[in-house]
């Protein structure tokens, strides 16, 4: 669908042209025409023109299902012929074509990325300031366990590709699969948490659909002209938030780190549409093959989850002041980490690292010792429940995100916070 034109009204006036987002319009012959491989109907055009010659088609009503999808099973595998790159780009035909807000849900190791879920959330947000659904996306092995998971935390629709080469996670089938729902459903937005695997095969999706893809986005929100998704992330090394826009291209794909958006909430026995794929995969196509898995001892998926965090800086001086922040997070069943600086001054390893280069954290409280709150900090933990920070300067960034700033010498302050704390659960008095 595109924007219509009256040609019995228009004017000429080339408003319309000047004020096309997307470059849909030209004069042609005097009389404004559409480029319909470009309008996405935004409708900013209707709004400038003078006499009214310009109009929105009706869009046709979306199904809204508590059952199981009658959509007819085609192979995905056909599709992926059809869209193949040399005959089918992802963003060919008219933007209004792409509707719905999807988020992929991350399933690995039989357990579901909680990032999904967080995603979810956000993603109601911006189905609702669309006008759009909000769907659920899942490829793996053997997945109906989770299915119900996925509409309780907000999903009105599921769409499932369930298949034994899906089993381990690996790049090449999983991307296919993406991909193929994605040319055959048209979602106008397609969200994925920015994990190892977020990172691994979005970008391969979006290089297959050759759409944009904006990594590590902290915010994510609509324009109320266009629609259009406002990505914002961390620029220029941190110095700016900048905001990116996928005018021309249709998916619109972003990921987000894990805690940076809030956790919806999950409401049991919510259901909704589902949508079985089939696919034909043939594993002898597949180049990669698991042969074994080899957990990680790493500290960065432990702080993914703590509850309370002691970070520390370069005001700590040197190594062996570490002790004092030790301390603290003993007493209180806190795990430590840190900044930037003390991982290259070799205080700490990366995986212990918050921060844009580092790990992103939501704890229930962090503790910022010694930390003068550089941006590339900051967009790793300022969305924490509580932030305390300890700081001699009173100027230093970190106490504008800090609840409590207490302004002071770390080595007097924290000290004396420990033996508190220590008196007071000795006592028995939790908080
Ligand atoms: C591309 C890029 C990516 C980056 N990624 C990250 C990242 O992921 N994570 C990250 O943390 N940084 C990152 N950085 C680095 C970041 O810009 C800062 O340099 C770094 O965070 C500063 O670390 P700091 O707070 O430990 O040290 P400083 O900035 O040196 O701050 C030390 C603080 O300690 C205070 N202090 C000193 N002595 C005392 C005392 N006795 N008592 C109390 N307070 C005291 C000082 O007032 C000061 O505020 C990145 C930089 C770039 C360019």
């Amino acid at each position: 669908m595109t924007v219509i034109i009256d040609k019995a009204k228009c004017i000429g006036c080339g408003a319309c042209v000047t004020e096309c987002p997307f470059e849909a319009l030209d004069l042609i012959d005097g009389i404004a025409a559409v480029d319909p491989q470009k309008c996405t109907d935004c409708g900013k055009c209707l709004k400038i023109c003078p006499t009214e010659a310009l109009a929105l088609p009706d869009k046709p009503k979306k199904k809204m299902a508590s059952k199981e999808s009658d959509t007819p099973k085609r192979p995905l595998s056909d599709i992926a012929k059809d869209n193949s790159p040399d005959s089918k780009k992802a963003s060919e035909g008219t933007h209004g074509e792409w509707t719905g807000v999807w988020v992929i849900i991350e399933y690995i190791n039989s357990k579901i990325a909680p990032v999904s879920w967080e995603l979810l959330g956000e993603g109601r947000k911006l189905a609702d300031a669309v006008g759009c659904e909000l769907c659920g996306v899942i490829t793996g092995y053997e997945l109906d366990g989770v299915i119900p998971e996925i509409y309780a935390y907000g999903a009105e629709k599921v769409y499932v590709v369930d298949h034994q080469v899906l089993k381990d996670y690996r790049s090449e089938p999983y991307a296919d699969a993406m991909t193929d729902l994605i040319l055959k459903y048209k979602p106008e937005i397609v969200l994925m948490g920015a994990t190892s695997m977020g990172r691994d095969v979005f970008p391969a999706v979006a290089a297959k659909l050759q759409t944009g893809l904006t990594a590590d986005c902290t915010v994510l929100g609509i324009d109320p002209d266009t629609k259009i998704l406002q990505q914002t992330r961390p620029a220029f090394g941190g110095n700016i938030m900048a905001t990116i826009l996928c005018r021309n291209k249709r998916p619109q794909m972003a990921t987000v780190r894990p805690r940076v958006m809030a956790m919806p909430e999950r409401v049991e026995g919510r259901t909704g549409e589902l949508v079985r794929e089939e696919v034909h995969f043939d594993e002898a196509n597949i180049a990669t093959k698991v042969l074994d898995f080899i957990a990680t001892d790493a500290k960065s998926a432990f702080l993914d989850k703590a509850e309370i965090i002691v970070s520390v800086g370069l005001g700590l001086g040197a190594k062996r002041n570490l002790v004092i922040a030790e301390d603290l997070a003993e007493v209180l069943g806190g795990t430590i980490a840190g900044t930037r600086g003390t991982v290259e001054a070799g205080w700490l390893t990366h995986d212990q690292q918050v921060g844009q280069t580092g790990a992103t954290v939501r704890p229930k409280v962090y503790i910022a010792i010694g930390i003068s709150g550089a941006i590339q900090h900051l967009v790793g933990m300022q969305t924490s429940d509580f932030i305390i920070a300890i700081n001699n300067d009173p100027e230093a960034p970190i106490l504008k995100v800090a609840n409590y700033g207490l302004v002071g010498d770390l080595f007097q302050i924290v000290p004396a916070l420990t033996a508190a704390f220590k008196k007071r659960l000795q006592h028995g008095v939790a908080n």
